[in-house]
């Protein structure tokens, strides 16, 4: 097999899509596995979707994700330019050469005569397609109308009673019937390729060997096929792979959860945490093992191990997965990536001693690194209000007398360490008479403001004493 070459392929619209996160990790898997290259080519034909600032923004998401390209923008290469806005004059050239070859046309139709076509077709219930009425041009009215500077473009002409044969690694032999295919715009009328032309071109001029994308893209592989055999070129390997589903086994869509890179990003879900979910998308190992580092993903990636059969985007399982490698992550780390969050948020970094603390007691608990700043901000800062339903639960009448009774002991203790501190509050519930939960419970809501969160004694430790004795007493003026 001559070297593998692979690309990925988005269209800059402003936001990385955890889908094109997966086409960008499967073929990223796929080059470095066989040794090959990872292209980065941006399609951004359709100057209607462009938006400003999304090719950054894409390159810093792949390049937070780990995906380094070894062609691209910004990478170098000697295939480029690799934005396709860069590459007009090659899309024309190859276009006017299918015209001229007979294998593509010029057509000079209106908006609203194609309209009106349509809506004929669909009256009769035919398939809506191009009738190929610019076919009974005449080679001088056309000359006269290019001359002119009539708007045009250039179609595609569809071979008449043949199926066109897609082989894919993943899907097996799909064949379409070309009668079912438009004759497809190559060259639109602003001189701008469509996807299907600029798409081909390209992966042919880039020495693609292998094209992996999303199952969205497999009824347009015939096209592309039809492309190939017009030039006489080599086809590429294709592999399709499968749609991302909702839980409910609805397309991936925007209402029911974050579909953009970058919200993962921003929750606090850890690069190589969201690889190792996201390459489960349609792929498995064909054992049980779940956690895997990205070369241990390029080792054991194989296009013949993706299903056929949507992939369901499970939180839960990202969840899971996310807290395992938060576990697992070293303390000088997090505490790196937790001090922005901080900043974020407004709140004042704390020491590294104290970090490191706040880490050692959120780090079995936080499924997400902004998670041990919003999920225990009264680690940083003083509760300015008490969780309404922890309040109605676990503050009663007498809990202000056992608060009262409770802080001259800690204020008592030498050492502020959290044995010495539940010892102190054992006794005061033993004086009493009482549970431990009864000064236990109240404490808590004094201390973090809520009824969850990590060990009370540990937390109170942490804080430190006089802290702790500012909540208490402001909690029994305040809640009475
Ligand atoms: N530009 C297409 C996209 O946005 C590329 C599809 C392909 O890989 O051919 O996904």
């Amino acid at each position: 097999m001559s070297t593998v070459r692979v690309r990925f392929a988005p269209s800059p619209t402003g936001y990385l899509h955890v889908g094109g996160l997966r086409t960008a990790l499967y073929n990223y898997l796929f080059a470095r596995k066989h040794r090959g290259s990872f292209i980065l080519r941006i399609e951004d034909t359709d100057r209607n979707r462009y938006v400003e600032g999304a090719v950054e923004n894409l390159v810093r998401t792949l390049h937070w994700a780990g995906l380094a390209f070894d062609e691209g923008p910004g990478a170098g290469g000697d295939r480029g330019p690799y934005v396709q806005s860069e590459r007009l004059t090659l899309y024309r050239d190859h276009a006017e050469q299918l015209v001229r070859e007979g294998k593509a046309y010029y057509a000079f139709d209106s908006q609203e005569e194609l309209e009106a076509m349509k809506a004929e077709q669909e009256q009769r219930h035919l398939t809506p397609k191009y009738d190929r009425r610019a076919l009974r041009l005449t080679p001088d009215e056309i000359q006269r109308r290019l001359a002119g500077g009539d708007a045009h473009v250039i179609r595609l002409k569809v071979p008449d009673d043949t199926t066109v044969a897609v082989e894919d690694i993943i899907r097996g032999r799909v064949e379409f019937a070309s009668e079912m295919i438009d004759d497809q715009v190559l060259l639109k009328s602003d001189g701008y390729p469509t996807y299907h032309l600029a798409n081909v071109v390209d992966d042919h001029l880039m020495g693609v060997t292998h094209v992996i994308r999303g199952e969205e893209w497999l009824s347009s592989t015939p096209k592309h096929v039809i492309l190939y055999q017009c030039f006489g070129w080599d086809l590429p390997v294709f592999a399709h792979l499968p749609l991302l589903l909702n839980p409910d086994r609805s397309k991936l869509s925007k209402r029911q959860g974050d579909v953009a890179v970058e919200d993962y990003m921003q929750k606090g879900y850890l690069p190589e945490a969201l690889l190792n979910f996201i390459a489960f998308l349609g792929w498995n190992p064909g054992d049980d093992r779940e956690i895997f580092t990205l070369d241990q993903l390029v080792e054991e990636f194989s296009l013949e191990r993706v299903g056929k059969s949507g992939a369901i985007f499970s939180m839960e399982k990202l969840n899971s997965v996310n807290k395992q490698y938060l576990r697992t992550a070293s303390e000088a780390r997090l505490a790196d990536l937790i001090r922005p969050r901080l900043q974020a948020h407004g709140l004042a970094v704390p020491d590294d001693q104290y970090l490191s603390g706040v880490i050692g007691l959120m780090k079995e608990r936080a499924t997400t690194l902004e998670e041990f700043v919003t999920g225990c901000t009264y680690l940083y800062t003083d509760p300015l209000a008490y969780d309404e339903d922890a309040r109605k639960k676990n503050w009663k009448p007498e809990s202000a007398g056992y608060l009262r009774a409770v802080s001259p002991p800690l204020d008592a203790l030498t050492h502020f360490g959290a044995s010495d501190i539940e010892e102190c509050v054992r006794s005061v519930a033993e004086q009493n008479g009482v549970g431990t939960g009864k000064v236990i419970h109240p404490l808590r809501l004094a201390v973090s403001g809520t009824a969850k969160g990590p060990g009370l004694f540990e937390m109170m430790a942490l804080l430190g004493k006089s802290t702790c004795l500012r909540r208490i007493d402001r909690a029994v003026t305040t809640l009475g």
